[in-house]
């Protein structure tokens, strides 16, 4: 689950990591308002704008704004908030936003300059192991750095029987060419980082750029974090931070049954048990020459009420030119699940697409006997191919 910078930055300050301090608003005269409050904390003579959304380089795409007075502050507000912003992470429609940050403005003058860095934790699933992921060249896209200068990005993995030692962070404060009172700060970032990493069972924290100030001070300017949705269930404080509008509301309405769907591009729905199952028969459908509308595990107790949602979302999506259900019978029976398919059918009415049901393992034949005898517009096939056929036979249509 990804959460926003604000929330981020909260979770970060929790756990002792220093973060460039900032008041979320919902209007221009809320941000005006956090503005004042955030100038008597901290001092601050200017501020930042940020626009608050599920994805990266708002910078680029117009979401993050000096402003320099109150003034400032209220007209890039009410420039940003409703505006639908398009970054090269939210695709050629952008995303609406609702929120704001109005932050510190960290990239003042003093004694030496102001360095960005990049810095991540993240799990590496060849090895098993949390790694600390780290560059000089922050601010800017690590995939550039990635592809461009390599050498430039160090990776730290970490042991999880002693976690992140001592010398490790000294190590990474050296590789970023820090001494003196920077190289400690940042010593204590990471750490504090980890930690912060570790107890919130975090899949991902990426904190781009990592800045040091003009008075030596390590902090994070923005928090990408991604949260393990497996773990949700041991952080309520976590999982309320979830935010239905920045996901696609299809997505929302299956999470509520139960259904596990991501939507595609293509115009073949499917329905399917079993994970691996839902990918082979992306597959197929692609080499019957259609192309998936989207993926949908009814996960492993399939019942009529389960069909009938998936249905439902499948249905929603305009794009939908045809269905296909492919079921495997291991622990739930075919007959039950045909059952299913023809009360859903019945119960939503008029269906406008053909459907394609194959369902192999117990009671097949019963299943199929089932459908072919309910005298509606579905087709009925035990063997994958065979159904595979109906798709490119009812697409041709
Ligand atoms: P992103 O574009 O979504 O990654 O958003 P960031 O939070 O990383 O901000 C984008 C850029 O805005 C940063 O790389 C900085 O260059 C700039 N920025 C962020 N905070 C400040 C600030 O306090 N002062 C100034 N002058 N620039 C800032
Ligand atoms: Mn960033």
């Amino acid at each position: 689950m990804n959460i926003h910078e604000y929330q981020g930055k909260s979770i970060l300050k929790g756990f002792g990591v220093r973060i460039q301090e900032g008041i979320v608003a919902d209007t221009a005269e809320q941000a005006v308002e956090a503005a004042k409050q955030l100038q008597a904390e901290t001092g601050t003579g200017w501020w930042v704008v940020k626009a608050q959304i599920h994805a990266g380089g708002r910078g680029k795409g117009g979401g993050v704004k000096l402003a320099k007075n109150l003034d400032e502050v209220k007209e890039r507000a009410s420039q940003i908030i409703g505006m639908q912003l398009i970054t090269p992470q939210t695709g050629p429609q952008g995303k609406k936003v609702n929120k704001v940050l109005i932050a510190q403005d960290v990239y003042y003058p003093g004694d030496t300059p102001t360095a960005e860095f990049y810095m991540s934790v993240l799990l590496n699933r060849s090895t098993g192991r949390n790694i600390i992921m780290y560059s000089t060249e922050g601010g800017m896209d690590i995939e550039e750095v990635a592809e461009h200068t390599p050498h430039l990005i160090f990776k730290e993995e970490i042991d999880p029987k002693v976690g992140l030692q001592g010398f490790q962070a000294r190590k990474i404060a050296f590789n970023l060419g820090l001494t003196g009172e920077a190289h400690k700060e940042m010593v204590k970032f990471v750490t504090a980082l980890y930690k912060a990493y570790e107890a919130t069972d975090s899949s991902m924290f990426e904190i781009n750029p990592v800045l040091k100030t003009s008075d030596n001070k390590i902090l994070a300017v923005d928090a990408k974090v991604n949260l393990d949705e497996n773990a949700l269930f041991r952080h309520p404080d976590l999982a309320a931070m979830r935010d239905e509008t920045e996901e696609d509301p299809t997505e929302v309405e299956a999470g509520k049954s139960n259904l596990n769907y991501v939507k595609l591009d293509g115009n073949v729905g499917c329905m399917v048990n079993g994970a691996g199952l839902a990918m082979a028969t992306m597959d197929i459908i692609k080499l019957a020459g259609g192309d998936p509308a989207n993926f949908l595990d009814v996960g492993g107790t399939a019942n009529a009420k389960t069909v009938e949602a998936g249905f439902k979302i499948i249905l929603s999506d305009p794009n939908v030119k045809a269905i296909l259900i492919n079921i495997f019978g291991g622990i739930v029976r075919c007959d039950r699940v045909a059952q299913g398919v023809i009360d859903a059918y019945n119960s939503i009415g008029n269906i406008p697409v053909p459907i394609i049901v194959r369902l192999q393992g117990t009671n097949a034949v019963e299943a199929k006997k089932l459908i072919d005898e309910s005298g509606l517009q579905v087709y009925s096939a035990i063997e994958f191919k065979e159904a595979a056929d109906l798709v490119t036979k009812v697409l041709a249509k």
